[in-house]
């Protein structure tokens, strides 16, 4: 049977960048030698670590003065970095769900940690927009695309302070302006590799205004002046993610990716807003284009177990949604195909026919 992936990270992968993997873990351009068993110094490494700088640069139009950086650690590890690398005297966030709160709890460690505004009194169902960004603080930090509460801020906003934005989740899945961003990062499991390698974009001449001490894995200029090569990268990821943004650029950049996401959601959010038994969950204006949460109405809620086996019985994956949310979570990430988003669209009409 087809299974539709539509697990919420890691997730789908686009199937040549997976086919490209396997075959060069085997044999790396017919070397004889396996992409998992050569030194990350070697010539055929540095020429694909290259290309997926080049690439992440060139898809995303990054302005002279950042540095593309593939690093360990997980987006989680960017939590503490962020401040140690910024972290003066005050920092300023945007409360948006679990993983912008956890960003927080690293901040605080550092001293005063400003929470601008926060979704949290309504389960982080929205982005809020109306707030103010202290003038003083020296970052403001966002999510970009929260993927347990399926809510995404599509624009670039304009800070007054750094612009530090986690865009684990939506990252590649639209154009961004870099330039109004200090930072940008995020782990690759979502929407461009597999799970083991962060990306971060930096622009360089916002670092090195800190007086403490940073241990220097954990130094931004450690990595830019290695370039990403301080220590062994993870290789096998970063030839997947290579493979993926071939794969985005081959579809003809952001741009396309972002109308075929704004196609498959637009389906899946029609369809909800059209039935009789789901309803979403999310604000419309803050609705993510990554992650679609929806429920059932009051009236068939005893029916959601039920209709989670019936979906998984038509080949549906990972549609279950978040325990703090519920219901069903449908990621439709860029490598998703428009059939999956289809086939679960015919499971829900089906489902509604026979309960309604
Ligand atoms: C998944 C996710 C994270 C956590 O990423 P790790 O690589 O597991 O540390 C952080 N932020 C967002 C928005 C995520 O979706």
């Amino acid at each position: 049977m087809t299974k539709h992936n539509f697990n919420a990270g890691p997730s789908i992968l686009p199937r040549i960048a997976v086919e490209n993997t396997a075959k060069a873990i085997l044999d790396l351009n017919g070397s004889g030698l396996g992409l998992m068993e050569i030194s990350h110094r070697h010539k055929d490494f540095q020429a694909i670590i290259d290309e997926a700088v080049a690439l992440f640069k060139e898809l995303l139009n990054i302005p002279d003065g950042y540095h593309v950086l593939f690093l360990g650690g997980g987006a989680s590890m960017q939590f503490c970095m962020v401040p140690f690398n910024y972290f003066r005297s005050k920092a300023a966030y945007l409360e948006t769900g679990v993983w912008a709160k956890k960003a927080i709890k690293e901040s605080k460690g550092f001293g005063e940690t400003i929470i601008v505004a926060s979704s949290a009194e309504k389960n982080f169902n929205f982005v809020p927009s109306a707030y103010e960004i202290p003038a003083d603080a020296d970052y403001f930090h966002i999510t970009t695309n929260n993927t347990i509460y399926g809510t995404e801020l599509r624009k670039d906003i304009d800070s007054p302070v750094p612009l530090i934005a986690d865009m684990s989740s939506d990252i590649m899945s639209r154009p961004v302006d870099v330039s109004k961003y200090a930072l940008i990062y995020g782990g690759a499991q979502k929407n461009v590799g597999p799970a083991g390698v962060t990306f971060v974009i930096v622009r360089e001449d916002t670092l090195g205004k800190v007086e403490r001490k940073i241990p220097t894995m954990l130094d931004y200029r450690t990595h830019i002046g290695e370039a990403s090569l301080f220590n062994t990268p993870p290789c096998v990821n970063i030839f997947t993610l290579k493979e993926t943004l071939k794969w985005i650029k081959a579809l003809g950049g952001v741009e396309a990716v972002e109308q075929m996401n704004l196609k498959k959601a637009g389906l899946l959010y029609d369809a909800i807003d059209n039935s009789t038994i789901f309803v979403g969950t999310a604000e419309k204006e803050s609705r993510s284009l990554m992650n679609i949460c929806f429920v059932m109405k009051d009236a068939y809620k005893d029916k959601e177990e039920e209709f989670i086996k019936f979906a998984q019985g038509k080949g549906m994956v990972g549609i279950k949604g978040h325990r703090s949310v519920g219901g069903f979570r449908a990621s439709t990430y860029n490598a998703l195909p428009i059939e999956s988003v289809q086939a679960l669209i015919d499971a829900m009409h089906e489902f509604e026919k026979m309960v309604v």
